[in-house]
């Protein structure tokens, strides 16, 4: 019997396996892809806006060429700090059960094998089920939900669905590498400039400013997006006025849910939270209603990978002294 099981490789999950190896605990982190693999899907070359102390795990040990790390350079950082700390972590192995079997026992089922776990902490992310328009045409080969890269697009009419820093990312390569860009979006998202909601980053939003001036790239202001076809787009604007657009290729990039599937299934409650469903945890030792679930990282309050790191630094060492009973 394992002491704790830790679903999701990301850096939750890894902070969580590391602190659990350091206070001595029997853990195993299963992962469905890959360490690391919400980062490995960011757009390739992506420099991330997090400061390189709110991304490490262990103080002073990443070293980017610049002042922030890129998508490389972090998901090379976390797959080394797994592999040199020798982190026990299972790689294409999903968690599809978790069953309450007894105070402090819960068996878990995977696509590989059964485990028996005194704890269980949920890493999962929230990057599951991608949002969708719910459109006609959203089916259509040119519809992305997710952007990769700008090269195959040189050229050609492309356009991004949405108001927050990933679409505004995805506008701003497009646009800079040869791409006739429109980026459709609310008003309200492109006017917001509080950096604390979902809104693009001001190191974003200049340059995309900058291509705007230069005519590289086009804001629509949408109202709603009517229709997908083959060649051209058409959506509704805010005046009201439908517009049909030439279209190669579709980013509908309006974020992700996390699958609480397994954790409701288990009894524990969930809430309507900012950014969408999130479990009830409790704030200090983010254990939810069922005791021995925990939670932590992108799909409770701890958004961001700061918090995704931090968090388990504080609960696990207190895990781990609940169960020696001190
Ligand atoms: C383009 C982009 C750029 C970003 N830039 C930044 C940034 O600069 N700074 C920042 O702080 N945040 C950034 N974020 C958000 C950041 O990626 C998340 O906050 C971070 O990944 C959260 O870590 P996590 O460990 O909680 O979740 P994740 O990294 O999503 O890890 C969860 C893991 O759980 C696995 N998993 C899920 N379900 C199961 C299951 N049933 N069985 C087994 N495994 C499972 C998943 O495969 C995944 O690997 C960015 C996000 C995007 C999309």
């Amino acid at each position: 019997m394992l002491d704790l099981l830790i679903i999701g490789a990301g850096p939750a999950g890894i902070s969580a396996a590391f602190e659990a190896k350091r206070a001595g605990l029997d853990y195993l982190v299963v992962e469905k892809h890959l360490i690391g693999s919400t980062i490995y899907k960011y757009p390739i070359g992506l420099t991330v806006f997090s400061t390189v102390d709110e991304l490490e795990l262990v103080a002073g040990t990443l070293n980017p060429a610049r002042e922030k790390p890129t998508r490389e350079e972090l998901l090379s950082y976390y797959t080394r700090f797994v592999l040199e700390n020798d982190l026990n972590i299972h790689t294409e192995e999903e968690v599809i059960k978790v069953e309450k079997l007894g105070e402090g026992h819960f068996g878990t089922t995977t696509t590989k094998g059964v485990y028996e776990a005194r704890a269980v902490l949920f890493a999962i992310g929230a990057m599951d089920h991608v949002r969708r328009l719910n459109v006609p045409g959203e089916d259509l080969p040119k519809v992305h939900h997710l952007f990769r890269e700008t090269y195959p697009y040189v050229r050609k009419n492309a356009m991004v669905i949405g108001g927050g820093n990933s679409a505004g990312e995805a506008a701003l390569f497009l646009a800079q590498e040869g791409a006739n860009a429109i980026l459709a979006i609310f008003r309200d998202d492109w006017e917001n400039n509080d950096p604390k909601q979902g809104c693009i980053k001001y190191w974003v939003k200049q340059p995309l400013e900058e291509e705007l001036s230069k005519d590289c790239l086009n804001v629509f202001f949408l109202k709603r997006v009517i229709e997908i076809r083959e060649k051209d787009i058409v959506l509704e604007g805010e005046d009201g006025e439908r517009r049909v657009f030439p279209n190669d290729v579709l980013f509908v990039l309006i974020g992700a849910d996390a699958e609480l599937g397994l954790l409701k299934e288990l009894g524990v409650s969930t809430r309507k939270g900012k950014y969408g469903e999130v479990p009830e945890y409790d704030e200090e030792t983010f254990e939810t209603n069922v005791s021995g679930v925990y939670v932590v990282g992108h799909f409770t309050n701890a958004r961001h990978i700061a918090g995704a790191i931090t968090v388990p630094r504080k609960i696990i060492p207190q895990i781990a002294a609940k169960m020696n009973g001190s």
